[in-house]
Formats: C-alpha cells, structure tokens, sequence
C-alpha cells in the first residue's frame, strides 16, 4: 500500500506543479503500526494517519499547495486522521524515547547521504582517529550497554574477551535472525538504517582486531536484505568500508549470509555454525565463541538493537547513555507491542519504565474497555507478567525476579478473555517446532509438555497432570543443552505461577 501511496503522491506533486519544491522521501517505520500508512508533512510535522491512496489528492490541493492542515480525511473514516500534532505530539511518541530507532521513520535508508546527515559515520570516524581499541571498549563499558537479544550479558565485556583472545582472525558477527512470534524490533532497524548497523560492526571490528563481519539475517525479511546490501554497497563506495577506512590503516569488510528460517539459528553457536555452511545446531559451551567461535577464531555476535545503540554512545558520551535507565540496565528497549491492545506497534523506552505506562500511556489501553489480565515478554523463551505486577519497571532484572525475561523485545498483551494455558500451549507448540532435535531433554521432553497441554485443554486431563508438567519443565530446563531448551519451559512456569487455578479448572471441568 505505501508503494501506491508514493506513486500517487509522485502523480498528484506532478499534476500540481509541486515536484521541483515538494521531496517524497520513502523512510522505514515509524512505529506506529496500528496507524500505518503514515505520512508526514515537513516543515510542519503534520502526521497523517491510515492514509489510503485516495487520500492523496486532497493531501496534495489542500496542504500542499494551499497550505491547510487537512482536518480530516474525506476517504478516511477513523478520528485518527484528525490529525494536526506534530508527529512529537502524539501520545504514542510522548513517553518514548528514541535511541535505536533514532532514524526510522526519519531519513531515507537507501541514501547513504541521508544517514551522514544525521551524523552517520561520525562515531566511527572519532574512534579511528581519536581512540585506541582499549579505549574504544572502556566506552562500551562505561556505558553499561548490554546485549538486547535476550540475555543481557555486557557488550563491553564481550568485546573485552574478544579482544585479548590472540589470533591471527577474528570476526565481528550480527544475529540478525529475529524469530520470535510477534517480534520485529530488529526488522524495523534493519530496513529503517541500516548504516547504524554497518557503523557499529566497523566500530566493533576496530576494537577487537577483526577486519571481517557477517550479518546473519533471515531471509523472510527480503525488504531488510535488500536494504542491508544496497548500504553495504555505498558504505564501500564511500571508502567507510574496505581498506584503509579514513587512511588510517584499518580495514573492515562486511558479509550477508541468509537464514533459512530456523529459530534454533538465532542460538549464538547454532547461528555461527550455519555461518560455516553446516546444519544450524548448538554446540556445547564452554568454548565461548570471544574465545572460539566462527572457524573456531575468536568472535564477537551481537543482535542488531544492540548495534544499534553503538553510534550514539560514541557521540553522546558513555555517561549520557549510562545517565538512561536503571541502575544495572541503562539505556533504552525497543519492544514489539501486540495482542489485544489498541496501538500495536514499536515502542522504545527507557529501561525501568513500567508495564503500565507501556500498556496505557503508550499503548493506549486495552480495546473494548475489557480488563488487562497479562503480559509475555521473552516470546517463548520468556513468561507472562500478571496484572498484580502490572508495575513491575521493565529491566533486565525485574523481570527476572518475577519469573519473566526481558528476550529480545515481544511483548504479547491479554485481555480477560484470554485462557493463560492456551497461550502456554501455543509458545510450547513453536518451540517444539522449532526443536533441532539434538538433545533428548529437549526432542522428547517438551514433547510429553505439549502432549500434557493438549490434554488438559481437551478436556482429558489427568489429577497428576500438572504435577507432571511441573517436574518435566524443571528437568528440561536443567538439562537442555542450548538456550532454546534450557528456556522453552519458561511460559507453562510462569503461567503455572500465577494463573494455576486455569489449569485446575481445566482439569476439574474435564469431559
Ligand atoms: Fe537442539 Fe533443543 Fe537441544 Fe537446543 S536444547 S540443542 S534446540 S534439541
């Protein structure tokens, strides 16, 4: 639908003699999903909301060329086109704060120009020409970045470990595999600037002594790879990849390589041994991969909001990042919020901001005027937040604490209507799905887990039933052999947590 709607914008600019003043500049997302298709009118900001091809003619006649803010949308037909904030002033945007989402919806990613604009390449130019790598990575330290794909582990500190890991190769490797139901944080960067990304890798490359990145990302996402290669192209031919980047004698090349859409892939070692040209399975750690990692050299693999977040720690200063957020999480999250909440969509905010301000100040509430009953994050990695815990800050370990998890950013919202052993059962089926089948724990164990769900949801549970599932999940997630296992029993624990008496009446109810 965008693609019309820039055609016909092409068409009307034309028809009204507007296309040598009037730029239509394509961006990635703004975040707003549940609004989409946006579009905003500069100088004035004016944002138009569900915008429909025929919407156009009159954007272009009134505003454009008259320039009256149009009120409202003739082939609208939602109070959302009454629109005339600027695109700050709307409550979605308000409580966030835009960090690694700094240029979606901002600039042109297939424009190299655009993003230097924006002071893209700046960070790395100061850190080829002002810093050492040590000093480069007491940075990311000091900035107390860590890593937004799921486990929080300090960025800093990993490339520390890459870095005093002697070797004549290292590599510097991006998850770019986003695969858990419902997310697409990573997706939005990717196809929204994609030369933070690219950026950031080089920056990483400097510091740990590696002149080689891949970017694993998957191929269900084909407007991101495109994107990704159109900016490693100009990247190139900008000399800000490739030898001698601003003659200072480093060298840094940057690869794709294309996921095939297991989720198991996105497990650090699975990922890096897919790279290899092998079947994506875990391999047992230790070796950790900043020792020995792809080609058994020592590598570094962040996801992409992690990369993200590089740049601007750089401009900004590790103290302005670290000034963000908690005490022991700093700086922002991006989270895909959906589920039964009115404004599905991106929403980055400071880590410590809690689930209500997200679900009510950002999210605008649940729809129908019905009850919030919970929250996942983590995907199927993580567990659900009830609504007694509704103001729990959202960091790293908060959610811990509550038996949740932070992943890389799903945030599913339910409503009263919601059966909690429904939503167990559908994160176990993907993840039994998803199993690579190397481990028994795993293979066999969620396995029985589902078949127990099933049961009970078909109304054939047994008295034992949820005693077993209790002991099954507590011994796979002991013995899995990667992430995926070790995690794939976390949302029938969290449910059984707090919403047992669902699974008991399940089971008291049976036929
Ligand atoms: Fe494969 Fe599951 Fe074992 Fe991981 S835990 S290695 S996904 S079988």
């Amino acid at each position: 639908n965008s693609e019309k709607i820039i055609k016909e914008l092409d068409v009307q600019l034309a028809a009204n003699k507007l296309d040598s003043e009037v730029k239509v500049v394509k961006t990635g997302c703004f975040g707003l999903c549940a609004e989409g298709p946006i579009v905003v009118v500069y100088p004035e900001g004016a944002m138009y909301t569900m915008v429909k091809v025929e919407d156009i003619k009159e954007i272009v006649g009134e505003h454009l060329l008259k320039g009256r803010i149009v009120k409202r949308l003739l082939a609208g037909d939602k109070e959302h086109t009454d629109i005339t904030k600027s695109l700050e002033g709307v409550g979605f945007f308000q409580r966030q704060m835009r960090v690694a989402l700094r240029n979606c919806g901002v600039i042109n990613p297939e424009i190299i120009d655009e993003y230097i604009a924006y002071d893209g390449y700046k960070a790395l130019a100061k850190v080829l020409t002002e810093m050492s790598p040590e000093q480069v990575i007491d940075t990311v330290k000091k900035s107390g970045l860590r890593g937004r794909g799921g486990a929080g582990f300090p960025t800093g500190l990993k490339w520390e470990f890459a870095s005093k890991s002697k070797d004549d190769q290292k590599y510097v490797c991006c998850n770019a595999d986003e695969g858990d139901p419902g997310a697409f944080m990573d997706r939005s960067v990717l196809e929204g600037d994609p030369h933070s990304l690219i950026e950031a890798m080089a920056i990483a490359g400097y510091a740990i002594g590696s002149n080689q990145g891949f970017i694993y990302v998957r191929a269900e996402y084909p407007i991101a790879v495109k994107r990704l290669q159109i900016a490693i192209d100009q990247a190139k031919e900008y000399g800000l990849l490739g030898n001698n980047i601003f003659d200072t004698g480093f060298s840094f090349d940057l690869e794709i390589r294309l996921g095939a859409g297991a989720f198991v892939c996105g497990e650090e070692t699975a990922l890096m041994t897919s790279i290899e040209g092998k079947r994506g399975e875990p391999r047992p750690r230790p070796p950790f991969p900043a020792v020995k990692g792809l080609w058994n050299k020592p590598t570094i693999l962040n996801n992409v909001e992690t990369y993200a977040n590089i740049p601007v720690i750089f401009l900004k200063g590790p103290e302005w990042f670290a000034s963000l957020g908690t005490e022991k999480s700093k700086g922002t999250k991006v989270f895909a919020v959906g589920g039964k909440i009115n404004n599905t969509g991106l929403v980055e905010i400071p880590m410590g901001t809690t689930l209500r301000e997200i679900v009510y100040d950002i999210g605008g509430g649940i729809p129908n005027g019905k009850k919030f009953k919970a929250a996942q994050t983590g995907g199927p990695s993580g567990g659900c937040i009830p609504a007694s815990l509704i103001d729990t800050p959202i960091d790293y370990d908060s959610l811990i604490q509550i038996g949740s998890m932070m992943g890389s950013g799903g945030l599913i919202v339910m409503d009263e209507d919601t059966c909690m052993v429904d939503i167990a059962k559908f994160f176990l089926e993907f993840t039994v799905e998803e199993s690579c089948g190397k481990c028994p724990p795993c293979r066999i164990g969620t396995k029985r887990m589902l078949e127990i769900l099933e049961r009970i949801t078909d109304g054939k549970g047994q008295d034992d039933d949820i005693g077993k599932l209790e002991v099954l999940a507590k011994n796979i997630k002991a013995s899995a052999l990667c992430g995926l296992g070790q995690t794939a029993p976390n949302p029938v624990l969290s449910t059984l947590k707090y919403f047992k008496d669902e699974y008991m009446s399940h089971v008291r109810d049976r036929k």
